[in-house]
């Protein structure tokens, strides 16, 4: 049989997990072309570092099932090659009465999803696990972790090279098309050709699908996720992960305090919707950006449906005391002094015509060009076995 030769977009994790499992599993020859100078620039190096257990999710989608398979290749992975991986646990706290019949679908959908070790807690027993909180009930995952997502991708990326792949820095894929035989690609200044192609392209995806003819319904809609981080006194009032109960309507879980391998202590993010698809701040302003998110009837439509939302949401990244207000629901030993503004990541998040916000992860597969469309948190997590989805998914290979 004769070798073959893919195409991937993209070197965040969920890329070189893509080029992993080809070169390793499947004995092809991979490069893996980044617009970037370097790998995981972009959602994998800014991010909360959550290994999610899988409560959230609708049972039976994608997300629940990935995500769950993920955890599992993650732990052992990060076992085997000496990568960070600690179950410091999470609790998902209802801090008003109103957010019970919340918290028990939680822990509902957590057990209909198989996740290991669930416990509801009363607002007593709750402070055994996290004693600076408080609440009126919570939900404990012990089992929920946290790692480096940006160390396991360059581990991905060794391995790649180290199986006779290539990962091409400095390599933006500017055109594509499908041949006979497969696709041909221009990368930066240089001609490629594969017998076929895998975009994992983040918030370039859309725009990866528009070389393509494919762009369809979807389009990607930044938003930005703002930090805050505790300082050295306040970092103790934080053990592991502390959640509140996430809005139904929206796929962010909403501000969270989350201790992070390097011990520091995050509070975010937050979600507001960025001007341009790399916007990491107020400031940036892509106007070519902004023309095709508003250009799109689905980010009206998103508007029209979400404005308070939005309007809440631009305040509490104006006003640090909104930021504070929310942390201090879950955490009231917070003071104002104790959130030193950092940097944040911004979200590709799938929008469809109809303004609606894409849950669940979705992947189209045209022929011998495959191309990931949605991947939003539990993206990190389930890198792995998203990966092996794809690869078992694609025709031919
Ligand atoms: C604020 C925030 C918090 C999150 N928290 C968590 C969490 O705690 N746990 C979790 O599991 N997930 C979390 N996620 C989600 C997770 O980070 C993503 O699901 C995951 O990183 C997606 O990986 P990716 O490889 O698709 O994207 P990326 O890491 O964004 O990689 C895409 C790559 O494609 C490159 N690219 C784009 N266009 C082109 C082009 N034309 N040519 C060449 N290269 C191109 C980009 O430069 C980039 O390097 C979070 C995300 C954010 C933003």
């Amino acid at each position: 049989m004769t070798t073959r030769r893919i195409g991937v977009i993209g070197a965040g994790i969920l890329g070189l997990a893509v080029a992993r499992e080809l070169t390793l599993v499947h004995g092809a020859e991979v490069t893996v072309l980044e617009k970037e100078g370097d790998i995981a620039a972009h959602q994998t190096g800014h991010n909360s570092g959550v290994v999610h257990a899988g409560i959230y999710y609708e049972p039976g989608s994608l997300k629940a099932r990935l995500c769950r398979e993920g955890v599992g290749m993650l732990r052992e992975y990060c076992a085997e090659h000496a990568l960070p991986y600690d179950e410091v646990g999470k609790l998902v706290i209802a801090s008003r009465s109103a957010e019970r019949g919340g918290l028990r679908r939680i822990a509902e959908r957590a057990r209909a999803n198989g996740v290991p070790g669930i416990v509801e807690l009363d607002a007593v027993s709750l402070r055994d696990v996290e004693p600076h909180a408080i609440g009126v009930a919570a939900v404990h995952s012990p089992h929920t972790a946290i790692t480096d997502f940006a160390a396991v991708a360059r581990s991905f990326a060794e391995e790649v090279v180290a199986g006779g792949g290539r990962v091409l820095l400095g390599h933006p894929v500017r055109a594509m098309r499908e041949t006979v035989s497969g696709a041909e690609l221009i990368a930066g200044t240089r001609r490629f050709a594969f017998d076929g192609v895998i975009s994992c392209a983040g918030l370039g995806s859309d725009e990866v699908a528009r070389l393509t003819g494919r762009q369809g319904e979807l389009r990607i809609i930044p938003f930005r996720g703002e930090y805050y981080r505790l300082t050295e006194f306040a970092k103790d009032y934080v053990k592991g992960l502390i959640y509140p109960v996430p809005d139904p309507r929206y796929p962010f879980l909403g501000v969270h305090l989350t201790r992070r391998i390097d011990d520091e202590v995050l509070v975010g993010p937050n979600a507001v919707m960025a001007l341009a698809r790399e916007g990491y701040r107020w400031g940036v302003i892509r106007p070519g950006d902004l023309r095709e998110i508003l250009g799109f009837p689905g980010t009206w439509r998103l508007a029209r449906q979400h404005w308070k939302t939005g309007i809440h949401e631009v305040y509490g990244s104006l006003m640090k005391r909104a930021f504070l207000a929310a942390a201090r629901r879950y955490v009231p030993a917070l003071q104002s002094a104790d959130l030193v503004r950092t940097t944040g990541g911004v979200r590709a998040q799938a929008v469809d015509r109809g303004g609606r916000l894409l849950d669940d992860f979705a992947i189209d597969v045209h022929g011998k060009i495959t191309l990931i469309r949605n991947a939003p948190s539990p993206g990190a997590t389930s890198s792995m076995a998203i990966a092996r989805h794809i690869v078992n998914t694609i025709p031919k290979l």
